[in-house]
C-alpha cells in the first residue's frame, strides 16, 4: 500500500515536467521573422518603390480581390486566395474577414487589395504599403500583386499575405535562415505551390497580434 502510494507521487510529478517541457517547445519559434527584427529595422515606407515590408495596423485584417477590369482575378485566383487567407483566420490570432465594398482612404482602409498584374523585374509576386500608419512598423493598407497566367497559387499567396501583416524572408530574419528552409513555411522566398503558414510563422504572428 505504502509503495503504492509512493509510486503515484512519482508519477504525478514526472507528468508535470513531461507537461512543462512540451510546452516550451510548442512556443519556440525557429526564428523571429516578423517586422522589426534583429536584421530588419526599416521602418515603413508608403509607395510601390517603397521597397518594405510592414505589419498590418490591426488584428482585425479586411481584404478585397479586384473584381473587375484589367487587373481582375479570375475565380480560380480568387479560390487560391481565399485557401491561404483561411489559415492566417484559423490558426492564427488575427480575424480576417472579406470586405466587398472596400474603403481607399481614411484613417481605417480596407487592409489588404489583391490585384493581378505584370510584377516589375523578375519576381511573380509583390507587396507594398500604399498608406502607412503613425508608428513606424505599421500600415494601413498593404497592396498585394500577383502576376496572371496560373500564379495566383496559394504558396504565393499565402507568402504575399505574409508580407502584408509583416512577415519577412529567412535573410532578415533572426537568427537569419536561408531563405529557402523548409521552417520559414511559404515564407520560404520560393514558396512551393501549396506552401502553408507552418509553426514558426503561426506563433510570430501569434507573438505579434
Ligand atoms: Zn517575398
Amino acid at each position: 500500500m505504502q509503495s503504492h502510494r509512493r509510486r503515484a507521487g512519482i508519477a504525478v510529478a514526472l507528468s508535470g515536467i513531461t507537461v512543462i517541457a512540451a510546452a516550451a517547445v510548442t512556443w519556440a519559434a525557429a526564428t523571429d521573422n516578423l517586422v522589426p527584427t534583429n536584421n530588419y529595422t526599416v521602418g515603413c515606407l508608403t509607395g510601390m518603390s517603397g521597397g518594405t515590408v510592414c505589419r498590418t495596423d490591426n488584428a482585425d485584417v479586411t481584404y478585397y480581390m479586384d473584381s473587375g477590369g484589367n487587373d481582375k482575378l479570375e475565380d480560380i485566383d480568387k479560390a487560391n486566395v481565399r485557401v491561404a487567407i483561411q489559415e492566417f483566420h484559423d490558426k492564427t490570432d488575427l480575424k480576417v474577414s472579406y470586405d466587398s465594398s472596400p474603403s481607399w482612404t481614411g484613417g481605417s482602409e480596407t487592409d489588404i487589395y489583391y490585384a493581378e498584374a505584370t510584377v516589375p523585374g523578375s519576381d511573380e509576386g509583390l507587396t507594398w504599403c500604399n498608406d502607412n500608419s503613425p508608428g513606424a512598423f505599421k500600415c494601413d493598407q498593404q497592396y498585394v500583386r500577383i502576376e496572371g497566367g496560373g500564379h495566383y497559387s496559394p504558396g504565393l499567396s499565402c507568402h504575399e499575405t505574409g508580407h502584408a501583416v509583416g512577415l519577412l524572408h529567412g535573410a532578415e530574419a533572426s537568427p537569419t535562415l536561408p531563405n529557402q528552409d523548409s521552417r520559414l513555411g511559404c515564407m520560404k522566398k520560393t514558396p512551393g505551390f501549396a506552401d502553408g503558414l507552418g509553426t514558426n510563422n503561426r506563433e510570430n504572428i501569434n507573438a505579434n497580434y
